[in-house]
């Protein structure tokens, strides 16, 4: 399942102060080197991976540099190698709304399945909560790099994004993914297609995902964006037709629906490609809360 390899993906084109780290096959991280601050923007699975990382940028850490951690989200893959970089004493940045999620009860349940699960890739790891705290935005001035954190809620409800104006660079982080990101729950499905749409707004030239192929490119985002208009048209006629808000469990929801995965995504390989689960159960997930979405909008309609 999870692997402790780390390492350095060839730069194809982005800006040279800009490092991505990948952990195969789950998750890409990066580093922003500035004049001022070595920028680690999330810290991968656990302390080794950690430290990997740090090893990697070491040497760009003179006297004139200080270390910091931002984390995108609280999910284990971004920020499950923090206690590495906060023994160092490293600041670690994160949304105020990141820090409750540590210590919820599913959260920690996650974190001793995994250990249980996995104990050469997770016995280590301390789930450990970012301590320099914003709420919504927060600029980090490098000298030649500026870095914008805000708020991109939607896939969880603490999620941030960072733009670098300079170079007219995103990192996205999973408020969007190849082939599409997933919120929480349906109630979170606005915020995340308010969040695309104001990625997207950015226009920016390079974006870098945490879970999708480095080449994606900004077209991602607008597909990510067509992927949920393509649900909502699709689950609206639906509603309709009178297929419920709420099927039963067991119903085929991708069958009542009547759009299929292949055809809600561009139809090109690096999506018709992807991991099963993402053209079955993960779609009629997403099928599932737009439905629900839809529903209880059409719902309130009837009630005034
Ligand atoms: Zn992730």
């Amino acid at each position: 399942m999870h692997t402790n390899s780390v390492e350095l993906v060839a730069n194809g084109g982005w800006d040279g102060r800009i490092l991505v780290y990948r952990n195969a096959p789950l998750v890409d991280t990066f580093v922003v080197i500035t004049q001022r601050h070595v920028v680690v923007v999330d810290t991968l699975i656990n302390p080794a991976t950690a430290e990997q990382v740090w090893q990697g940028i070491r040497s760009y850490l003179t006297s004139a540099r200080s270390l910091l951690v931002v984390n995108t989200h609280a999910d284990y893959d971004h920020c499950w190698g923090n206690q590495f970089f906060a023994a160092l004493g490293v600041p670690i940045i994160g949304r105020r709304a990141s820090v409750p999620i540590f210590s919820q009860p599913e959260s920690l349940d996650f974190w001793q399945r995994a250990q249980a699960a996995e104990p050469a890739i997770f016995a280590d790891v301390t789930p450990t909560p970012p301590t320099l705290l914003f709420a919504e935005e927060l600029t980090i001035d490098g000298g030649d790099l500026t870095l914008e954190l805000f708020a991109t809620p939607g896939h969880t409800p603490d999620h941030a994004s960072i733009y670098i104006p300079q170079i007219s660079t995103l990192l996205a982080g999973d408020a969007a993914e190849l082939p599409y990101p997933a919120p929480g729950a349906a109630c979170d499905l606005p915020a995340m297609r308010q969040s695309l749409a104001r990625l997207a707004a950015l226009d920016a030239q390079t974006v870098l995902y945490c879970h999708a192929p480095t080449d994606s490119g900004p077209q991602l985002l607008h597909d990510n964006i067509a992927y949920f208009d393509r649900l909502e048209a699709a689950c609206r006629a639906a509603l309709g037709r009178g297929v419920p808000a709420n099927p039963p469990a067991d119903a085929d929801v991708i069958a009542l629906v009547g759009l299929r995965y292949e055809t809600a995504v561009p139809q090109t390989p690096p999506w018709q490609n992807v991991h099963p689960y993402y053209r079955t159960e993960g779609h009629a997930a997403q099928l599932r809360m737009m439905l629900a979405s839809f529903g209880e909008e059409a719902a309130d309609g009837n009630r005034t």
